[in-house]
C-alpha cells in the first residue's frame, strides 16, 4: 500500500458471465457496504452485455461497475465495438484499457491504448491502464525497460490521480497461478512510482498502481502489503463472489 491512497480491488470477468452471473454482482454489491470494506473501493467489470443491468442492480451499493475495453471514437461505423461514452451512458465508472489480452488478441499498441485512455477520460470515466512484461522479457532482464516504455506510451498526458489507475500485470502471471516474488513486485512498483512522479509530480505520487496476475484469497494480503501496491486487478477469482469478497477483505485488512 501507499500511505494516503485509497485501495481499489477491480474484477475483470473477461468473456465470462451470462445473466445467471448477476447473482455474483449482487452478492459483491451487498458485501461492498460492509463496514469492514469501507476503506477500499470495489469494482466489477462484467462483459458489455451485462453492464447496464449490473449498474442498475448495484446503484444503491458501494460497488462500482466498469467496462473492459472501449473504442477510441465516441460513435460511428465500428461494428462490434463500444465507446467509452456508451459505458458512461450505462453508468459505468471505469474502463480497463490495454489489457494484455487486448494487446495480444487485437494487436493493440501503446499508442492505441493511450488513445483509448484519452477517450475514457473525455467521457468523464476513469481509465485503468494495464502494462506488464512477458515471460521472455522478464527472463532477459527487460522488465523495467518494458514498464518504462509502456507507461510512457500508454498513459495520456491528461492523466491525474483521480482519473487514471495503473495496473501492473506480468503477462506470465495472468491466469497461470504464477505470482512474482515479493521482491520483484516491490521493485516493479517502486520503479513505476518513480516514473509516475518524474512525469506527473504530486499526481504521480497519488496515482493508484494495482497489481494483477493470479491474485487469490490466499495471497492477496501479502501482495497488497507491498509498498506502492494500491489494490488488485483480479481475473479468475472475481468470477466467484466468495473469492472476490475475500480478496477485498484481505486488501481492507492491510489498508
Ligand atoms: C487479469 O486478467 O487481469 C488477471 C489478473 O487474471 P487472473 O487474476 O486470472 O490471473
Amino acid at each position: 500500500m501507499t500511505p494516503n491512497i485509497r485501495p481499489l480491488v477491480a474484477g475483470n470477468w473477461k468473456m465470462n458471465g451470462k445473466r445467471d452471473a448477476l447473482g455474483v454482482v449482487k452478492q459483491v454489491a451487498d458485501a461492498s457496504d460492509r463496514d469492514s470494506l469501507s476503506k477500499i473501493d470495489a469494482l466489477l467489470c462484467p462483459p458489455a452485455t451485462l453492464l447496464y443491468v449490473a449498474t442498475t442492480l448495484t446503484e444503491d451499493s458501494a460497488l462500482n461497475i466498469g467496462g473492459q475495453d472501449c473504442h477510441t471514437n465516441k460513435s460511428g461505423a465500428h461494428t462490434g465495438d463500444i465507446s467509452a461514452e456508451m459505458i458512461a451512458d450505462c453508468l459505468g465508472s471505469h474502463v480497463i484499457v490495454g489489457h494484455s489480452e487486448r494487446r495480444t488478441d487485437h494487436g493493440e499498441t501503446d499508442a492505441m491504448v493511450k488513445e483509448k485512455a484519452h477517450a475514457v477520460l473525455a467521457s468523464g470515466l476513469k481509465a485503468i491502464v494495464c502494462i506488464g512484461e512477458t515471460e521472455e522479457e522478464r527472463k532477459s532482464g527487460k522488465t523495467l525497460d518494458v514498464l518504462k516504455t509502456q507507461l510512457a506510451g500508454s498513459v495520456t498526458d491528461k492523466a491525474t490521480a483521480e482519473n487514471t489507475v495503473i495496473a501492473y500485470e506480468p503477462v506470465w502471471a495472468i491466469g497461470t497461478g504464477l505470482v512474482p516474488s515479493v521482491e520483484d513486485v516491490t521493485e516493479a512498483h517502486a520503479f513505476m512510482r518513480a516514473e509516475l512522479v518524474a512525469r506527473f509530480g504530486e499526481a504521480g505520487q497519488n496515482m493508484k498502481i494495482l497489481y494483477g496476475g493470479s491474485v487469490k484469497p490466499n495471497n492477496a494480503a501479502e501482495l497488497m502489503s507491498i509498498l506502492n501496491v494500491d489494490g488488485a486487478l483480479v481475473g479468475g477469482a472475481s468470477l466467484k463472489a466468495d473469492d472476490f469478497i475475500a480478496i477485498c477483505e484481505a486488501t481492507a485488512s492491510v489498508a
